[in-house]
Formats: structure tokens, C-alpha cells, sequence
């Protein structure tokens, strides 16, 4: 399938999920994952409107991004190494994965006068396997951030377990909402905490209706060929 058509077919279902829950499909962006796809495939979804691309590893993925220019906006998705910030943090204009104080000092350090726009990745289904913060530590991780003037908390992120009926992702994506909804309430300046990035290609239906403001889709969108 092209790019274009899966576009438009998972454009069609966040329409569909929003009217349920009469959310406006605007507040709703598409990053496409394209960690699977070649920079030739990446173009495809460029042209056919796609303006969100995620990345998730900084081997190839910055070099990938740069070939981009100025053309799109590009999230950095994956677990992120502080030793390799400095080769990244000038690619991306989201970070999607802050889970530690240690990356938030060094993402600051690199900063460069820049705000660097980071979402907290929180652990909400506590398996061992994910990593993110428990839901329970987000509010004093957040509030520690202070201290980095660099790094803004535009909102949190997590990822569900991978289940066969994505009905079963429901609380997940829920609590990550009433998560963001007290940070938000605190109004923070360093942390405005408007966003969730949650749903992926098999359940972000499900995290739309939640209430997600950013999906991260790849294999549905682009495909998969590396
Ligand atoms: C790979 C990846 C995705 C996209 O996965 P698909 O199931 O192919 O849509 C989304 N988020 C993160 C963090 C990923 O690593």
C-alpha cells in the first residue's frame, strides 16, 4: 500500500474516534515512526502531507533526519544514552523518552540557549520490560526538572503493553491522561504538560479516544523494510 492511502485510512479512523468522543481531529498528530523505512520511503510520506517523524535511535537516525533539512518535524522516540545526546540533540525537536534526571542535566548542558521540548515517558503498565518512570514519581521528577532551565515538559508519554485486543490498552492510555491532567492543573512554567503521546499502529484508536494528542504510527503508515 502507499503511503498516501494508509495515511488517509488512519486519518479516517482518528476522525471516527474523535467523533465518539467529541474530540476535534486537529488536536490530533500523526508521527510517522519510519525507524523501519528508508530515507527513500520517509520522502513518500513527506509528499503525501505527513509533517511528524519519529526516530528512535541516534545511529543512523540523525543522519537520516539531517537529510531532511528543514523540512518536517522530527521526534526522537527511543531510550536515549546521555553520552549520545550531544550527537542528537541539534536533529530533533521533541525528545519523547526523559526518564531521568541524569538525561535531563545533560540535555540541558547541550542545550545551547535552546528550549529543548521533552515529554516524561511514564511506565504506566509497570512492566519490567518498558522503561519510563512509575506514575507515581512523575509529579516530584517534574518538579525537580526546575532546576534545568533548558528542558520544557510539554506533556508525558508512555507506551501500552502489546496486547491482542487493544480494548485492553484502555486504562493504560486513561491513567496517562489523568496523569497529565494533575501536572497540568500545577501549572508549572517549565512545565505546561498539554500533550500525550500514546497509541500506536494496533492501538491508537484506543489512545485516541483517551485523549492522545500525539500517535506514533509506523508499521500501518510506512510499512516496514529495513
Ligand atoms: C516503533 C515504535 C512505534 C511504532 O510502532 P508500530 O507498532 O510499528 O506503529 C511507536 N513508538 C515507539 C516508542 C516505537 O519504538
Amino acid at each position: 500500500m502507499s503511503v498516501k492511502e494508509n495515511l488517509a485510512n488512519i486519518e479516517q479512523q482518528i476522525t471516527e474516534a474523535c467523533e465518539r468522543v467529541g474530540r476535534d481531529p486537529k488536536d490530533v498528530r500523526i508521527v510517522a515512526v519510519t525507524k523501519y523505512v528508508t530515507e527513500e520511503r520517509t520522502r513518500e510520506a513527506l509528499a503525501a502531507g505527513v509533517q511528524h517523524f519519529g526516530e528512535n535511535r541516534v545511529e543512523g537516525g540523525v543522519e537520516k533526519r539531517n537529510a531532511f533539512g528543514t523540512e518536517g518535524i522530527w521526534h526522537f522516540i527511543g531510550s536515549l544514552q546521555s553520552k549520545k545526546v550531544k550527537k542528537m540533540i541539534g536533529s530533533f525537536d521533541y525528545i519523547h523518552s526523559l526518564d531521568r534526571l541524569s538525561l535531563a542535566e545533560e540535555l540541558n548542558k547541550r542545550a545551547g540557549g535552546q528550549a529543548v521540548r521533552c515529554f516524561i515517558q511514564v511506565n504506566v503498565s509497570g512492566e519490567e520490560s518498558k522503561s519510563g518512570l512509575e506514575p507515581a514519581e512523575v509529579e516530584s521528577f517534574v518538579r525537580e526538572l526546575a532546576k534545568f532551565p533548558a528542558i520544557e515538559v510539554v506533556g508525558l508519554m508512555t507506551m501500552a503493553p502489546f496486547v491482542e485486543d487493544p480494548e485492553e490498552t484502555r486504562p493504560f492510555f486513561r491513567k496517562l491522561r489523568e496523569l497529565r491532567d494533575e501536572i497540568q492543573q500545577h501549572q508549572f512554567s517549565h512545565a505546561p504538560c498539554h500533550e500525550l503521546s500514546m497509541g500506536m499502529s494496533n492501538d491508537f484508536v484506543v489512545a485516541v479516544e483517551e485523549g492522545a494528542t500525539f500517535v506514533r504510527i509506523g508499521s500501518s503508515l510506512v510499512g516496514r523494510e529495513l
